[in-house]
């Protein structure tokens, strides 16, 4: 399952990050997951549970923050923006449902609000990342 994965890479790369800063100790890192991240967040904030407990102590008692960063839509055709909120009040319940579990449908449903055009791509708000680390020195 890609949320053990995602899960597991993020914690390696906190590691890597307070290794570099010389932090003895992670206290706090923040997550930030795009809206259309394909992502069931309670598998991963399970499996974020699960590999800590293996882990070292530097990171061991760490407190996970998760954020959800919104998405930003670009039409390809006259480079308008959009937000996936806005896109998202358009669509009936079982679209937008579609979209949180399968982003590629956004592209299906969706047009530019401005001018109509099927071609745009995502610009912020997919993927997993590491917003902070707050750690001891
Ligand atoms: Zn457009």
């Amino acid at each position: 399952m890609h949320e053990w994965a995602l899960a597991e890479s993020i914690l390696t790369a906190a590691v890597e990050a307070a290794e570099k800063e010389k932090m003895k100790k992670i206290t706090e890192i923040t997550i930030a997951i795009g809206q259309l991240q394909q992502i069931e967040q309670d598998i991963f904030e399970f499996a974020l549970e699960e590999i800590l407990k293996d882990q070292e102590k530097k990171i061991k008692d760490v407190k996970i923050k998760i954020e959800t960063e919104k998405s930003t839509l670009k039409c390809k055709f006259c480079e308008n923006t959009w937000s996936f909120d806005d896109m998202k009040k358009k669509l009936n319940e079982d679209e937008s449902e579609a979209i949180h579990f399968l982003p590629e449908v956004a592209f299906v449903h969706a047009r530019c609000p401005k001018c109509g055009s099927p071609d745009f791509e995502i610009i912020s708000g997919r993927g997993v990342s590491i917003t902070s680390i707050k750690g001891e020195k």
